[in-house]
């Protein structure tokens, strides 16, 4: 099953692909991770993303295609993969098209109140990267995670000033896209209406989706 979650930031992509990753049995590939990582190994490729990153400029899609394309060349994604954070765009799409075949792309619905609440209440692990919510998956340890024992602390575009802005650059960025998917039969949508549902109703609900995606495929 190659797949892509599409959702605003907040939405809970990070953490449902976590699990999802674990269930289906294929990788998690989160783009903004592997850009991270690129540049912690200072490669070549990595040390151009940190110019661009240094001055403040995105980084052009070029770049990340090359670098997805070697991360989906591998041999862990021969069952398919998970794909959080790309594209964000039309032409990213279309850039992904010729080194990939998506068979299903999964768009969360969240309201802006939800995603509101739930970032400006989100905790990252210092050390892992584990991601925590003090009102839905709170640790068990205040401050500390439980997976590793790492310092939490809260994302600088955590803060409910900036998550407005980003909400407001990915309808305009992203809405587009959706309609793209929709037109090529493979979008499907899962909503959240709810602050409180848990993130394994979420990831259940996903994994019907993809029951019946896999079933029609067959
Ligand atoms: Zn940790």
């Amino acid at each position: 099953m190659r797949l892509v979650l599409l959702g605003p930031p907040g939405a809970g992509k990070g953490t449902y692909a976590s699990r999802l990753t674990v269930k289906l049995g294929v990788p998690h590939i989160s783009t903004g991770d592997m850009v991270r990582e690129e540049i912690k190994k200072q490669t070549d490729l990595g040390r151009k993303i940190k110019e661009y990153s240094d001055r403040g400029a995105l980084v052009p899609d070029e770049i990340i295609i090359k670098l997805l394309a070697n991360r989906l060349r591998k041999p862990d994604c021969d069952k398919g993969f998970i794909l959080d954070g790309f594209p964000r765009t039309i032409s990213q799409a279309e850039a992904l098209e010729k080194i990939a075949k998506i068979d299903l792309v999964i768009n969360l619905n969240v309201p802006d109140e939800i995603i509101i609440t739930r970032l400006s209440n989100r905790l990252v692990c210092s050390k892992c990267g584990a991601i925590y919510n003090l009102l839905t998956l709170k640790p068990k340890r205040e401050g500390i995670c439980d997976k590793c024992g790492g310092r939490l602390y809260q994302r600088e575009d955590d803060k409910p000033e900036v998550i407005k802005e980003r909400l407001d650059v990915y309808r305009r960025q992203t809405a587009p896209l959706i309609e793209y998917y929709n037109n090529k039969g493979l979008l499907r949508n899962v909503s959240c209406e709810d602050l409180m549902t848990p993130p394994n109703v979420m990831v259940e609900k996903i994994i019907e989706i993809i029951k019946e995606t896999e079933k029609g495929t067959r």
